[in-house]
């Protein structure tokens, strides 16, 4: 869903709807006219293979070609502010930043002084200025909405110029930012963030993220059409049951109307101070563990590992194993490793294998990611991430006949958590897998054993356990992958 904030307002829903028929239009006569146009492109900030991160991608409004070096040092200031600030700093190393150096004509943004919300021409001058993607203030009827081409021909022809620059220059983008050369403050949100060059405006962006790239909702009082179940947004009131349950009274973490009347006063946010409300505020824990699940399920820590597949034929001891892991600050990752179903060494990124530790036949080493950063608390959570590699190695009389690689990860939903009947127990993976779910008693007693495939949903009947504390424990190929806790009432 595509929220049209602006500043602190939003658009009605007729228009988002006229919009978007409006740019089907386009689209469909305008298909097989546009021509394939190369810009300039530099990565200014780069954690690694661009298959392995999360790809953000800032295009250029209102910068001529002698003003492109100053586009890169405004971008570079941005990413410093995002990066600086939390979850980002800490898992800042999962994502990539590139620029793309999209010309102008003339320098800065239209400004018609046609707002409502100020006396116009208010802070700066009645300006038209012919630039790319066509930027303007006073989008809207409000001084600090600054969008893209508003006023002619319209704002679909600016979307779908966007989307050629950005097929055309880097299709395998995440998420786009533009940025415009103006320092009065001013953006917007939806699809494509906009923000001007001023400090501050930095944060609207930021927040804009949250939206687009992370599915979190404003925190303050929105119009009633914008209200709907979200990370940060509900209608639960019963703070055990409260998706954020696990973070109530901690760090200002409550359940708080958006209003004191009509449907709002029937919608709850997590906190009062959080950038979803409040621009210079930090993202609250709600909205942290938010983005951090998101990038979790965007983004597998493990970004290679050796050896894999064939790559070695050796009967040479000892054998390295070892993962190239991408790491938040601080590292938070714990890595399990097994070999044949008993441990074989904790919190290591490799390990080596000698002659004794391997019998004749199959054997099998594995590895097992978790993250343990204290801006999740997965115990209670639905969903989690877990990743895998394993290897199976062959050993002959001869020596190593060979070694064989799979990397896995596992999204393993348990939920309702806490129930009084049934648990559901699903598992999402890239790779066929087949769980064994052992259920355990606090007192270390298996009470039930159950199996799951690939996206199937198992529901397992609980009324007849006593209340209390359980541990749902998920094998794959007799390996813990991973314990997780819930409780009975
Ligand atoms: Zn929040």
């Amino acid at each position: 869903m595509i929220y049209y904030k602006i500043a602190n307002h939003l658009l009605p829903q007729e228009f988002i709807n006229m919009r978007y028929k409006l740019l089907i239009l386009f689209l469909v006569l305008n298909y097989h006219f546009g021509q394939c146009q190369i810009f300039d492109k530099e990565t200014i900030k780069n954690s690694g293979d661009n298959d392995k991160r999360i790809n953000l991608v800032i295009l250029s409004d209102g910068y001529q070609t002698s003003e492109l070096n100053d586009f890169k040092t405004d971008a570079i200031s941005f990413v410093n502010d995002m990066f600086n600030q939390s979850p980002f700093s800490e898992y800042t190393n999962y994502f990539n930043v590139h620029i793309i150096k999209v010309p102008s004509n003339e320098s800065g943004a239209d400004h018609p002084a046609t707002a409502t919300d100020v006396t116009e021409p208010y802070n700066i001058p009645v300006m038209s200025v012919d630039t790319y993607f066509n930027a303007t203030f006073d989008a809207f009827g409000y001084h600090r909405a600054l969008y893209y081409g508003i006023d002619y021909p319209d704002s679909a022809s600016a979307e779908s110029k966007i989307n050629s620059v950005l097929a055309d220059n880097f299709p395998t983008y995440d998420q786009v930012l533009i940025l415009v050369n103006s320092s009065e403050y001013g953006g917007t949100g939806g699809e494509f963030p906009i923000s001007s060059t001023h400090t501050a405006a930095n944060q609207i962006a930021i927040h804009e993220l949250g939206h687009s790239m992370f599915n979190l909702k404003d925190e303050y009082l929105v119009p009633d059409v914008f209200y709907g179940e979200a990370i940060n947004m509900t209608q639960e009131t019963n703070s055990s049951l409260i998706k954020w349950k696990n973070w109530i009274n901690e760090n200002g973490v409550y359940i708080y109307p958006y209003g004191t009347s009509g449907i709002p006063a029937t919608w709850y946010r997590p906190h009062q101070n959080c950038k979803m409300r409040v621009l210079s505020a930090p993202f609250c824990p709600v909205c942290k563990e938010g983005i951090v699940e998101k990038i979790h399920s965007l983004i597998s820590p493990i970004d290679s590992y050796l050896p894999v597949s064939n790559s070695i034929n050796t009967s040479t001891y000892p054998i390295d194993f070892q993962l190239n892991l991408i790491k938040p600050i601080p590292n938070t990752l714990e890595s399990t490793w097994t070999l044949n179903a008993s441990n074989f060494a904790n919190d290591v990124d490799d390990v080596s294998i000698i002659e004794t530790d391997l019998n004749v036949g199959s054997n099998n080493l594995t590895v097992v990611l978790n993250d343990t950063t204290t801006l999740l608390k997965v115990d209670n959570h639905e969903t989690f991430h877990v990743y895998s590699v394993s290897w199976t190695i062959t050993k002959s009389a001869l020596g190593i006949d060979d070694i064989t690689s799979e990397e896995n990860n596992f999204n393993i939903s348990l939920f309702p958590n806490p129930t009084n009947s049934i648990l559901n127990l699903k598992v999402k993976s890239k790779n066929t897998v087949n769980l064994k779910v052992d259920i355990i008693s606090l007192d270390g007693k298996k009470i039930k054993s159950t199996k799951i495939s690939n996206y199937e949903n198992n529901e397992v009947d609980i009324s007849h356990l006593s209340q209390g504390l359980y541990l749902a424990n998920s094998y794959s190929n007799h390996i813990l992958i991973t314990s997780k806790r819930f409780v009975k009432n």
